[in-house]
C-alpha cells in the first residue's frame, strides 16, 4: 500500500483532478498536479503545479520523481505520457486502458469484440466510407473519433450527403457514425476496479442532458432493479476486458428497455459528483484507494441525490441594456438546507462551461428531485431539464 504522507500526481487539472486533491488532502497524501493551464482549478489547491504541456518529459521526470503514484482525469493525455511515466512509478489507470478510451473507433472495436452491447455504427476515415455506409445508420450522429467532449465534435445527419458535408466541416478527421437512437433514457455507472480484480460500483444515476452537456442526473436512476443491477455487471465486464485498475464511468443508452453501452471514460464522471455528498466513499476517494492500493470503500449510497451542473451561461444576465456579466446570486441556494453548492474556482465563466454544480439530499427521491428543480429555478436556470 502507499500510504500517506507519500505524494500522489495528478495529470490534468479541471474539476475532476480538483475534487481528487481534496479527497487525498483529507487523507494526508500531498498532491502535485500538471497542467499546461495556469488558472487550473486543482492545481489552485494542490501542493504543486507543474505548469508544463502533458508532453513535456522535464516535467515528466520531475513528477515521476516526486510522486509515488500518479493517475489522470483527463482522458486525452497522450498515452505516451502514461507509458513514460509507468517505467519509473505506478500509474492506474494504465496507458492501454486509457488509450482504448480515447478514440471512439478503438473504444467501439473493443466493446464489438467482447460481445458488449453497443449501437450500430461505421469507422471513417474517409467520404468513401460515408458513401458505403450501411443505410441502416442514417438517420445518424457523426462524431469525431477523438478531442470530442459535451457534445462537441458531433452533427446529426439524416443522409449520406449531410454527412459528407459534416466529415468536410471537421476537416476529415477521422469520425465514428452512429445510428440515431431514440433514447428512452441514459444511465451511467462508475466502479471503481483494484489489482485483485475486486470491483466496487456506486449506484447508477439516471442522466439528462441540455445541448449535448449533462443537466441532471438523478440517483437511484428511476430504472428497474434489474436494469440497474445490468448496468453494473456490464460496467464490470469492461473493466475486466480492459484489466483496468483505478475508476472508470460508462454511459449507457436504454432503448426500448435494453442497456447498449454508449461510451466509457477512464476516470471520474460528472455523473458522480453526487458520491461526494450521498455516498459512504467518494468517486474521488475510491480514486485514491485503487491509485494507493488500499482496499475499496463502501460505495453505499446514504441518501438520494439528485445533481445539478452549473454552466457559465449563469454567469451572463440579459437585461434590456444588453448582457453582463455578473457572479449569481450564491444566496438563493443557500435558502435550500439540504442543498450542497459546489464550486471550481474557474477564472472566467463562458456559455456551457462547467462552473460548479449542486447536490440535493433526500431520503425521498421524489422530494429530493423536487427540491432540486425549484433550486434550479431559483439560480436562474430556465428550461426543463
Ligand atoms: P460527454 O463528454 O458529455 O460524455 P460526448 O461529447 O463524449 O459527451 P456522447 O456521450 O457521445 O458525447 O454524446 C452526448 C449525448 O448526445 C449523449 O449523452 C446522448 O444524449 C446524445 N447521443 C449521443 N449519441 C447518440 C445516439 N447514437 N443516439 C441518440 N442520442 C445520442
Ligand atoms: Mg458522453
Amino acid at each position: 500500500m502507499i500510504l500517506p504522507p507519500a505524494i500522489l500526481g495528478m495529470l490534468g487539472g479541471g474539476q475532476l483532478g480538483r475534487f481528487f486533491v481534496a479527497a487525498a488532502h483529507e487523507m494526508g497524501y500531498p498532491v502535485w498536479v500538471l497542467d499546461p493551464d495556469p488558472h487550473s482549478p486543482a492545481a489552485l489547491i494542490a501542493d504543486r503545479h507543474l505548469l508544463a504541456a502533458y508532453e513535456d518529459f522535464a516535467a515528466l521526470d520531475e513528477l515521476a520523481q516526486g510522486c509515488a503514484a500518479i493517475s489522470t482525469e483527463f482522458e486525452n493525455v497522450p498515452a505516451g505520457t502514461l507509458d513514460y511515466l509507468d517505467k519509473f512509478v505506478v500509474v492506474r489507470p494504465s496507458a492501454a486502458a486509457v488509450s482504448v478510451c480515447q478514440n471512439r473507433i478503438t473504444e467501439k472495436t473493443f466493446l464489438r469484440d467482447q460481445a458488449l452491447p453497443h449501437a450500430a455504427f461505421a469507422a471513417v476515415h474517409s467520404e468513401q466510407d460515408l458513401r458505403e455506409a450501411a443505410a441502416g445508420l442514417f438517420p445518424g450522429i457523426l462524431k469525431v473519433a477523438r478531442f470530442g467532449y459535451d457534445g462537441k465534435g458531433q452533427a446529426l445527419v439524416a443522409n449520406p450527403e449531410q454527412a459528407i458535408a459534416a466529415f468536410q466541416q471537421f476537416k476529415g478527421e477521422t469520425c465514428v457514425l452512429e445510428q440515431r437512437l431514440a433514447l428512452d433514457y441514459e444511465v451511467s455507472v462508475v466502479l471503481a476496479r483494484d489489482e485483485s480484480g475486486i470491483v466496487t460500483s456506486f449506484p447508477a444515476a439516471e442522466n439528462c442532458h441540455r445541448k449535448g452537456i449533462l443537466d441532471v442526473s438523478l440517483v437511484p436512476a428511476r430504472a428497474s432493479t434489474e436494469l440497474r443491477a445490468e448496468a453494473a455487471a456490464l460496467a464490470a465486464r469492461i473493466a475486466e476486458g480492459l484489466g483496468y485498475i483505478g475508476t472508470l464511468a460508462v454511459e449507457f443508452f436504454v432503448v426500448r428497455g435494453e442497456l447498449l453501452i454508449n461510451e466509457m471514460a477512464p476516470r471520474p464522471h460528472n455523473s458522480g459528483h453526487y458520491t461526494l455528498d450521498a455516498c459512504l466513499t467518494s468517486q474521488y476517494e475510491q480514486q485514491v484507494r485503487a491509485l494507493c492500493s488500499l482496499p475499496l470503500g463502501e460505495t453505499r449510497a446514504h441518501s438520494a441525490a439528485v445533481m445539478v451542473n452549473l454552466l457559465g451561461d449563469l454567469w451572463y444576465e440579459t437585461t434590456p441594456a444588453g448582457h453582463h456579466y455578473r457572479e449569481p446570486d450564491w444566496s438563493k441556494l443557500y435558502a435550500f438546507p439540504t442543498l450542497k453548492l459546489h464550486l471550481y474556482g474557474k477564472h472566467h465563466a463562458r456559455p456551457g462551461r462547467k462552473m460548479g454544480h449542486f447536490t440535493v439530499l433526500d431520503g425521498d427521491p421524489e422530494r429530493a428531485r423536487r427540491v432540486a428543480m425549484a433550486a434550479r429555478a431559483a439560480i436562474g436556470i430556465v428550461d426543463a431539464p
